[in-house]
């Protein structure tokens, strides 16, 4: 087994990152772990292995948190704690200050990150965990903490992200809000798009790795799988791009977090693209006006 290496799945929700990061895991040098700032950052009872059980019920997680805990002076609450801290989007400022690595805090968080992944890696038997946590954020902690991090800027047209964004936003929040015009979720959307693209875009800047557009992938997931290969230093990951375009099933092992997609049993390459049918002409002026500049970057028209 080779050196430990996260490879991690950075940009916007609805990218499709889930279907990508357990596609790459069949290889059996990499590992899916799902969303793991969600694992250490939400309360145990939301959070569903896709093996469907909870992770607290699920054997494998629990043998993971149970070898952590002995090889780490900190509780689980207080490293949830310190990753709130370091991987939140606001932490982004402090997590370029020179002097980061001197903090006792970070210390400890860093300490905790890298037995936790080690952990991971050893159970597993793989070399690469797979990281789909999308917040820029994390990566670039996980990398100022010593670990060796292969960062994937996931990009999807941004009207797709407008419509799963929005019909989100609106469940969550219309109910208490019913005042709230349906243009004000449309215009955060474009704005949040905009954001995490930027801030991956200046991680991608700062940690080796490479830009990945969904509909690329699904196109041709053997080239881009030679990409991200190549990168890792693995170097038949490309054969199993071939194996996906081909139709092989893909299973979602003991993943936690991530598109539901993971609950439902084994999958295949299904390119989706319900979303263009649902655009209205105003959603599609708004992201035109406020994030039409940045996705003509990554080849989108608007
Ligand atoms: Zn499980």
């Amino acid at each position: 087994m080779g050196a430990l290496k996260v490879l991690y799945i950075g940009g916007t929700s609805f990218s499709g990152s889930t279907f990508l990061g357990a596609a790459l895991s069949q290889h059996p040098q990499l590992f899916l772990a799902g969303e793991l700032i969600g694992f250490v950052r939400h309360h145990p009872r939301t959070h569903k292995c896709s093996c469907g059980r909870l992770y607290h019920e699920c054997s494998f997680w629990q043998e993971t948190l149970q070898t952590w805990q002995r090889k780490t002076s900190l509780s689980l609450e207080d490293y949830r704690t310190l990753c709130d801290r370091y991987e939140r989007i606001r932490a982004y400022p402090s997590l370029l200050s020179p002097g980061l690595p001197k903090e006792a805090a970070f210390r400890q968080y860093a300490a905790a990150s890298r037995a936790f992944l080690q952990v991971l890696s050893e159970l597993s038997q793989s070399s690469v965990i797979v990281d789909i946590s999308k917040y820029p954020t994390r990566a670039l902690a996980l990398s100022r903490a010593g670990i060796d991090v292969v960062f994937v800027h996931l990009v999807k047209n941004g009207l797709a992200y407008l419509d799963s964004n929005t019909r989100r936003l609106y469940v969550r929040h219309y109910e208490d809000n019913p005042w709230w015009p349906r243009w004000r979720f449309w215009v955060r959307s474009a704005l949040e798009w905009d954001l995490i693209n930027l801030l991956a875009m200046d991680v991608s800047r700062r940690l080796p790795g490479l830009r990945l557009r969904y509909e690329d992938y699904i196109t041709d997931p053997a080239a881009a799988f030679a990409r991200i290969g190549q990168r890792l230093e693995v170097d038949d990951l490309a054969d199993y791009g071939d194996r996906l375009r081909r139709g092989a099933e893909i299973h979602f092992g003991h993943a936690l977090g991530g598109n539901l997609i993971r609950l439902r049993g084994p999958a295949r390459l299904s390119p989706n693209s319900s979303w263009r049918s649902r655009i209205t002409p105003t959603q599609r002026a708004i992201y035109c006006l406020l994030a039409g500049w940045l996705g003509k970057r990554y080849g989108y028209p608007c």
